[in-house]
């Protein structure tokens, strides 16, 4: 009668069946709910603070219990015999890395820009749940989307959240607030077409912002993104300027704020950067455009930097390889922009770092395949951080930006059991966080690769 008397070992749930050595199935829905002990050669519980070596990290109901010195065992630690002990004594072990900007239902390549047309919200949800599952693997237990279409992303949160499908917690945005025309807009198509495929987010005056922010909320957003200026990739020739007014973005802000919810500012040029810092947005993304003085502003306002380094890497920073790479056949407005952007992200994130702008991990992920989203911890060592401050933008930082701080980017007792290792320490090498070979999310393990 009641199911919770049903062993566990007879689930049969097995996500991974297609990639071989990684089924944990019945075993790990079991460590879940059962608790389990991690043995941890080195561990890095809270980025920022030095590692530990000869760890045990206990895990209950999908959080972390306690932190003990030594390689205890369940007896030593007053728990049942068959408590399940991971031997991760030949790791690093740190908490899951944080993406504070993915686009999860998409991924960029050739065609892309017509699955809006021929696929439905179960085409773009299936998906998704593919990108979601590459994203987790590659060791990113929570990312935050900003800007997927329609309303298969927040199907997707639901799934992954009530364990339907395998991925990270996400942070949904739902559609960008934009202006009519504006980057959030849908651009290149016919106009039949453009109209045909209305955005919930765009709005003109700032009443008619209110709103646009409310029907997020009312769709399920537990974060708002406003394209305040251009973009780069959207099909127009508006450039990379201020795209709403000062009075739009006052009542985004006041109205996000007003639900509970953090906003944030697709800005490149400095005009818009300066006119979100203003507005009192909680963080910039991309901020590709950003001089001296608007770091000084940053640094006032505490604001928190998102910098989305590494696409313009995967693409290839020079005009030669922008023009032949994957963006190849872009329509010049598109084309115009890139070639522009070349190297400005890495001059603007050494700037940023070298001004002590606080900056959290935000990739971009769909620009390039998702599960490569470790590589921007790559590009943040090359633009002069440390490693260790690397790793705390993607984890402390990214979990203090998107107000999370109380549940993950940290290994604490009471916080959420969102745990990776490697076999090398990205302290020594930035590099090893691209070998992640566990994985394990709210206690459940995701990958175990022996
Ligand atoms: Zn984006």
């Amino acid at each position: 009668m009641n199911d919770k008397k049903q062993p566990l070992a007879s689930r049969t749930t097995c996500f991974f069946a297609l990639i071989g050595s990684l089924c944990l199935s019945s075993a790990a829905a079991a460590v879940a709910a059962a608790g389990s002990v991690i043995h941890a050669g080195q561990l890095l519980s809270v980025p920022g603070e030095p590692p530990a070596r000869t760890q045990t990290l206990v895990i209950e109901k999908g959080r972390i219990r306690a932190i003990e010195a030594g390689y205890r065992t369940p007896a030593q630690l007053g728990l049942a015999q068959d408590t399940a002990v991971i031997d991760l004594r030949e790791a690093f072990v740190m908490p899951g890395f944080i993406d504070l900007h993915v686009h999860i239902s998409t991924q960029y390549g050739p065609g892309s820009k017509y699955l809006r047309v021929t696929d439905s919200d179960a085409d773009t949800a299936l998906s998704a749940a593919m990108y979601a599952r590459n994203t987790l693997l590659g060791g990113f237990t929570t990312v935050r989307d900003l800007g997927s279409s329609g309303n298969a992303v927040f199907a997707l949160r639901d799934a992954i959240k009530a364990g339907k499908v395998p991925g990270p917690k996400i942070l949904v945005a739902g559609d960008p607030i934009s202006a009519t025309g504006g980057h959030g807009d849908i651009h290149g198509y016919r106009r039949e077409v453009l109209y045909a495929l209305p955005k919930t987010g765009i709005c003109d005056g700032p009443d008619s912002c209110r709103a646009a922010v409310r029907r997020q909320v009312k769709r399920g957003a537990d974060v708002i993104k406003v394209t305040v200026t251009g973009g780069v990739l959207s099909e127009t020739a508006a450039g990379t300027g201020q795209q709403l007014t000062d009075a739009e973005l006052s009542a985004i802000v006041e109205t996000a704020h007003s639900l509970g919810r953090k906003v944030t500012a697709h800005a490149h040029s400095a005009g818009g950067i300066e006119a979100a810092l203003r507005a009192g947005f909680d963080s910039i993304e991309h901020a590709m455009w950003a001089d001296k003085n608007i770091m000084r502003l940053f640094k006032k306002s505490g604001a928190w930097m998102i910098p989305t380094i590494y696409p313009i890497t995967a693409v290839g920073d020079t005009p030669e390889k922008i023009r032949q790479g994957p963006f190849r056949g872009m329509p010049p407005p598109i084309m115009a922009k890139l070639l522009r952007l070349g190297k400005q992200p890495k001059v603007m994130g050494r700037l940023a770092h070298e001004m002590g702008v606080n900056i959290a991990l935000g990739t971009d992920a769909g620009l390039y395949p998702h599960g490569d989203n470790a590589n921007e911890f790559i590009e943040y060592v090359n633009i002069g951080m440390s490693a260790m401050e690397a790793l705390m933008a993607g984890t402390v930082n990214a979990a203090a930006a998107a107000g999370i701080d109380a549940e993950v980017g940290s290994l604490q007792p009471g916080k959420a059991a969102d745990i990776v290792a490697m076999p090398a320490s990205p302290l020594e090498d930035i590099r090893a966080v691209l070998e992640v070979t566990f994985v394990m999310r709210d206690g459940e393990i995701f990958k175990q690769e022996r």
